[in-house]
């Protein structure tokens, strides 16, 4: 077992990245998509006994934008949809709109506001109904999308090129599959997530890496693990109670592309003391160079030659400047 966080050198930098940005994101664009019409933030009224604020019953994704130019290139806009029906679908919830039909209102909204590079957040919930663990037979659903400034999700731009992520492992453990699908983006199934990242920015690292109830790593708090070892990918996959993610694919798709062999497996600990590069991948946080886990160092992931060239590759795709276009629709 590593050494608690209490006892390692944990990071000063502050954290300058989006997640403290985004605190009051809404201010920044104030409309957004509600239950069929586009009305200001600040006019949505949600009821005190709205079922998703007592018991968690909400469902989200979280999908990108990069302005390229003078248009918005959504990054696979329809498999963040399909995905978001896919988790309303366990909590019974049957939204109104299909993934096309949405993806049209997203693309609307966003003509609309226009945005720089831009994070967009489908979410549905359980409304306002009889507190009971049955919402789907009685509790309104209600939809929106939002938009919000997005650029460096971890705030490595702030503190120099050369900084990657600095990592410790949660005491928190992920919920096991069986308890709750670790494939389904529920707001209550967060709550896990918040413990572990809370407790590591507390400790001043960066983000959480996370074991699985059977002591082998699972992902971190919102990203998926890669390591690189002899020149090879390695991650795991949904057996290992992560969320399959859709950054963790596109990377997959990207390393078969330029030649980079990949291996999907479990993986523990001692694999990641013994990796050559480390990094994360998700949404927000894109790729992510690792550069340690508690007391273990991954100085190269940075400058790895295979972290690197994913990255710099990953860049280009999200803009739809490079393999698999359709990925990358424009706005
Ligand atoms: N794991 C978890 C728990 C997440 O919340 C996310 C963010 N959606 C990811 C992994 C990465 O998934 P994606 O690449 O689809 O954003």
């Amino acid at each position: 077992m590593l050494a608690s966080p209490n006892t390692v050198q944990a990071a000063t930098e502050p954290n300058n990245g989006l997640r403290d940005g985004l605190a009051d994101p809404i201010k920044v664009f104030p409309i957004v998509w509600y239950d069929g019409r586009i009305v200001q933030a600040d006019d949505v009224d949600i009821h005190v006994m709205t079922h998703a604020l007592h018991l968690g019953t909400s469902v989200f994704d979280g999908i990108r934008g990069y302005r390229v130019g003078g248009e918005l290139r959504i990054f696979r806009l329809r498999d963040h949809l399909h995905r978001f029906r896919a988790s309303a679908e366990v909590y019974g919830m049957k939204l109104p709109l299909d993934p096309d039909e949405m993806a049209a209102e997203v693309m609307d909204l966003c003509r609309r506001i226009g945005p720089p590079d831009c994070y967009i957040r489908p979410i549905a919930w359980y409304g306002y109904g009889p507190l009971g663990l049955v919402p789907w037979t009685s509790a309104p659903i209600h939809l929106m999308v939002l938009v919000m400034p997005l650029a460096d999700f971890f705030g490595r731009e702030a503190l120099g090129e050369q900084s990657g992520l600095r990592l410790t492992v949660s005491p928190w453990r992920k919920t096991p599959s069986r308890s709750l699908p670790s494939w389904v983006k529920c707001g209550g199934h967060y709550t896990n997530s918040v413990l572990a990242s809370s407790q590591a920015c507390r400790e001043g690292f960066d983000e959480a890496l996370m074991l699985n109830d059977r002591g082998d790593v699972a992902e971190a708090s919102c990203e998926n693990l890669f390591l690189v070892k002899d020149g090879r990918l390695i991650t795991n996959d949904r057996d290992a109670d992560i969320l399959p993610g859709i950054t963790r694919n596109t990377v997959l798709e990207i390393a078969e592309e330029i030649g980079i062999p990949t291996l999907i497996r479990s993986i523990s600990l001692n694999d990641v003391r013994a990796a050559d590069e480390v990094f994360l991948t998700g949404t927000a946080a894109e790729v992510a160079p690792v550069d340690s886990v508690d007391e273990m160092v991954f100085a190269s992931s940075r400058a790895g030659s295979v972290t690197r060239s994913l990255a710099d590759a990953y860049s280009s795709v999200v803009r739809g400047i490079h393999l698999k276009a359709h990925w990358s629709e424009a706005c």
